[in-house]
């Protein structure tokens, strides 16, 4: 390989692969992907530093998956060029469902490695809010974690969490200021999870970024609505101050009314992430009675430590997370009767399903389809509320069914207090005035940019999409801050957007291992009474590494950055993008070799069940010095075995799987009991085959040497390979069952290690090689060749020749054979410096022709196209054969062979009957 590369008159493309061909003998246009390598091949040393800190572990195909490689790599050592790859199959489903785009994949794979700072930095490359989304984040990533078609997803969220909590424990490093590049100054109104999404990634930028919010702290909603005990308010200011750190500029107590005056404060655009944030009212009647309160005020209260008193008996209006949070803090301030009251049934709850499940458990009833009607009192104090019951009818806009009242259903609920959490809105009240409003009560703003009607002013989270959760927020924030950035250096707001990441596709789920989903400890029943403690305690570093480990790496490389940090040549580029050649050839040589059968499809072989069953392939990898074992033979636990066993006819010359016989079994079988005899004397090698196929000079004698040496033949095919044991000698053996044609008798043999010799197939992707070179196919799949005996090297199309085993198994000698005399072919045509074509072409007559097409599809050599100026069908002559198919089948007769006109015929018969 190294001298080919050398040689001056070859150019050799690795990691490349031909697209399209077009043209003809002499004349021919290949159309060449080249593969991102996602490393300067000009700039890598190939020293390997990058391999060590790629997280990315998997088996190497180079060996057979005898040992893994990582996600980076140089498939083996002495790969021509000898430069690293990244391997990238798409994105993670994680990261493509992800609102934000965090990197899941990534910080998954380093924590699995125990590499938590690195994680966090992972995160933060895209948003501050690790601690906080690792507690409350509606995971939406978890729901299509590939790991739960196995068994469960992994606990993603938990994970993220544990990251946070580890930096927060251990005490974080003051965040280092970002150097303020930019002149134009940002206002950002709320400083909810949008708002200082919004404020992080400008201030990344290098813009200067002002914050307002009109209450006394920073935080929206995880501040005033999420209660304590699922997010502790120190986790919250932490991060809040990190963002600081970096130089953002909060200003509390400072609402945003008027945006004039923020142009005249300076500011040259405005994001607005003010939320929504006052509650829904029911308008029943009695809803302003004492006693009833809206679940944003009681939160918000119970949030600012005011002292908040409840009466024993509350009842809760509504089924979304505000709704199970009040209720769960009314019970820690100490109510005894909590009801939840939904009119829905309980599958349909907004809520989180798990703090649902937390509710019941600390003693909160939920009343499923009722919903209240009058609130009742007595002396202007409150008394009941008078619900009616409800069933689900036709589902609403929502998809929801919708629930309907059940006429004459009333009932009464007796309470002390009732908590309103039936939805939240928009505060226009607290808005500039100027602001365009959807039907909704929303703000109005463009669904890509987030430009509202006003120039420069961009909206997003709560307060354009209606109440939500935290990471919708953020990644609104996230994309109002490239809208703000493409607006001031005039770019435009919408091209490339939005951004569509291509989720990888079939992921393999080969050889994976059940393992439950890593649980969240939780604080015990009888510690949450009264008190606002946090309730999920969090994975312990030992349970995060297990829970990283299940992780299935779908997209394989995680673009965690690990290996550009250590690559001294500076050599690696994650944006490199394929590029595309198109190169001019006389010919071509098609030599895309074989596959393996996979054995696993034999069941009763046990390849894939039992560690040591191999296949042919992965036996000659490892009884190589350059090896994943050096070229010793052993066992999967590292023991050396004392007998083996050679299955032949693996797939091959059996009617289930392939008829032919794959002609080099037997003799690498022969080879592999030579060196089983010289690597472990003294151990028995069993050959079972169904009859020895060795022709050729030297080979029978190769054969008789081994029955020489030893080697147990049997002839007769395996039937069952099983480590069920029948007899003493049989424990902890394999043991290859078949019949021995021979002496006609069952046999069963124990050994510790059975190789199965697996037909030679064509490749998967055989029939895409075939039609991208106008190849035909055998019934077999391999490349068909102009005529076995006559012209085995050339095709049916001109200038494209075949060799190696992607025409038919054959052993190495034959395939250099065959290639050297494809190259014969090639430079025989290069030194008469032209090609001689068919005289016999067809013709098409332009005037008769009426663009049927039929005639294109028809030609097997692709002679065939239309010109869609003149419509009509046109004859590429270098390419037709002459073979009269489009003749025969032209409807309108406007296709004629040449020298086989009607007239030419009927004078050649006249000319031999006269
Ligand atoms: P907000 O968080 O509402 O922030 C808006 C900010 O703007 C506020 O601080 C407000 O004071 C300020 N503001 C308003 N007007 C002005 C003005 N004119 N000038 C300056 N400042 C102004 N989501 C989840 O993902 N998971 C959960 O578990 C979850 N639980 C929730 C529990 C409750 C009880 C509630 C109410 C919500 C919950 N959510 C949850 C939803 C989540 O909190 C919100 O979707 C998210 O906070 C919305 O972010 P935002 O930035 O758009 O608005």
């Amino acid at each position: 390989m190294a001298s080919v590369r050398s040689h001056e008159n070859i150019e050799l493309m690795t990691y490349s692969e031909v697209e399209e061909v077009s043209g003809y003998v002499g004349n021919f246009k290949a159309k060449i992907r080249k593969k991102a390598r996602y490393v300067d091949e000009s700039k890598c040393t190939g020293c390997g530093e990058c391999f060590k800190v790629c997280p990315i572990e998997l088996n190497s195909e180079f060996e057979m998956g005898l040992s893994k490689r990582k996600a980076i790599y140089i498939p083996f050592p002495q790969a021509v060029p000898n430069k690293a790859t990244i391997d990238k199959r798409g994105y993670s489903p994680c990261r493509v469902t992800c609102p934000a785009g965090v990197n899941v994949q990534g910080y998954v794979a380093l924590i699995s490695q125990g590499k938590f700072k690195e994680a966090l930095e992972v995160v933060r490359r895209t948003m501050p809010f690790a601690a906080v989304c690792g507690r409350v984040c509606t995971h939406r990533c978890e729901a299509e974690c590939e790991r739960g078609k196995v068994d469960e997803p992994v606990s993603i969220r938990a994970l993220k969490r544990f990251i946070a909590d580890y930096e927060f424990k251990a005490g974080r490093e003051k965040a280092v200021p970002v150097e303020q590049t930019k002149k134009d100054r940002i206002a950002i109104a709320g400083s909810g999870p949008a708002g200082l999404a919004c404020a992080y990634d400008l201030i990344k930028k290098g813009y200067p970024v002002t914050v307002f919010e009109a209450e006394s702290a920073a935080g929206g909603l995880l501040r005033w609505g999420i209660p304590e005990y699922r997010l502790p308010k120190s986790v919250l200011d932490d991060e809040i101050e990190y963002i600081k750190e970096l130089g953002v500029e909060i200003r509390t107590n400072t609402q945003v009314k008027d945006l004039q005056e923020l142009t005249e404060q300076g500011y040259r655009a405005v994001f607005l992430g003010t939320g929504a944030g006052i509650s829904q009212r029911m308008n029943i009647p009695g809803e302003d009675t004492t006693g009833v309160i809206h679940a944003l005020d009681f939160l918000k209260q119970v949030n600012s430590a005011e002292k908040v008193k409840l009466g024993n008996r509350v009842a809760v209006i509504g089924g979304g997370n505000a709704a199970v949070d009040s209720a769960r803090v009314a019970r820690r301030l100490g109510a005894g009767e909590v009801t939840i009251i939904y009119r829905r049934s309980r599958v349909e709850m907004p809520a989180a399903a798990e703090e649902v499940d937390e509710a019941e458990k600390e003693g909160i009833d939920i009343h499923i389809l009722a919903t209240p009607v009058r609130v009742l009192s007595q002396d202007g104090r409150l008394t009941a509320i008078e619900c009616t019951r409800m069933e689900l009818g036709e589902p609403d806009e929502s998809g929801r069914r919708r629930p309907v009242p059940v006429e004459g259903s009333e009932f009464t609920v007796e309470v002390d207090n009732v908590i309103m959490a039936v939805g939240q809105a928009v505060d226009k009240s607290g808005l500039p005035e100027n602001l365009d409003f959807t039907d909704r009560g929303t703000v109005s703003a463009d669904q890509v940019t987030l430009e509202t009607g006003i120039p420069g002013v961009f909206a997003g989270g709560d307060m354009v999409s209606g109440p939500a959760d935290a990471i919708g927020a953020i990644a609104a924030g996230k994309e109002a801050a490239e809208s703000i950035d493409r607006y001031l250096s005039g770019t435009d707001l919408r091209e490339g957007r939005p951004t569509q990441l291509t989720r990888v596709q079939d992921v393999s789920k080969e050889g994976v291992n059940t393992k439950t989903r890593a649980d969240m400890p939780m604080l015990d029943l009888k510690n949450r009474e009264k008190s606002f403690a946090e309730v999920e305690l969090g994975l312990d570093e030992n349970a995060a590494i297990e829970e990283a480990k299940r992780c299935l790496s779908c997209a394989v490389c995680s673009e965690c950055m690990e290996c550009e940090k250590v690559c001294e040549a500076e050599a690696i580029n994650h944006d490199m993008e394929d590029k595309y050649e198109e190169i001019d050839v006389g010919n071509i040589i098609v030599a895309t070799g074989f596959q393996e059968f996979d054995p696993s499809v034999i069941y009763q072989y046990g390849y894939g069940r039992y560690d040591n069953v191999l296949t042919g392939l992965q036996f000659e990898r490892m009884s190589n010095a350059s090896g994943p074992t050096e070229g010793e033979i052993l066992l999967a636990d590292g023991r050396r075995p004392e007998s083996v066993a050679i299955l032949h006819c693996v797939g091959s010359r059996d009617e289930n799987y392939h008829k032919y016989c794959s002609r080099v079994c037997c003799m690498y079988s022969l080879k592999f009991s030579h060196l089983l005899r010289e690597k472990l004397p003294g151990a028995p090698v069993y050959q079972l085959y169904i009859d020895m196929r060795c022709a050729g000079s030297g080979y029978e004698e190769f054969y008789e040497r081994l029955q020489e040496e030893g080697v147990n033949f049997v002839r007769g095919r395996a039937g069952e390979i099983t480590d069920i044991a029948e007899t003493p000698e049989e424990e902890g053996k394999l043991i290859v069952i078949c019949e021995d044609t021979l002496v006609r008798r069952k046999r069963r043999i124990p050994v510790d290690m059975v190789v199965l010799s697996s037909a030679l197939e064509p490749l998967a992707d055989a029939e895409q090689v075939a039609r991208t070179f106008s190849l035909s196919r055998k019934a077999d799949g391999f490349f068909l060749e102009r005529h076995p005996k006559l012209d085995p090297v050339a095709t049916m199309t001109d200038g494209v020749f075949v060799a190696g085993c992607c025409q038919g198994p054959k052993d190495i000698p034959d395939t250099v054979a065959q290639a050297s005399a494809a190259a014969a072919r090639v430079l025989a045509m290069i030194s008469k410096g032209k090609v001689e074509i068919e005289p016999i072409t067809a013709i098409i007559d332009e005037e008769y022709c009426a663009g049927c097409k039929i005639c294109n599809d028809l030609c097997p050599y692709k002679a065939i196209s239309f010109d869609e100026e003149k419509k009509v069908s046109i004859i590429n002559e270098a390419l037709c054969k002459g073979c009269g198919v489009c003749v025969s089948a032209c409807p309108s007769g406007a296709i004629t062979a040449r020298h086989f006109t009607t007239e030419q015929i009927m004078a050649q018969i006249e000319g031999v009957l006269v």
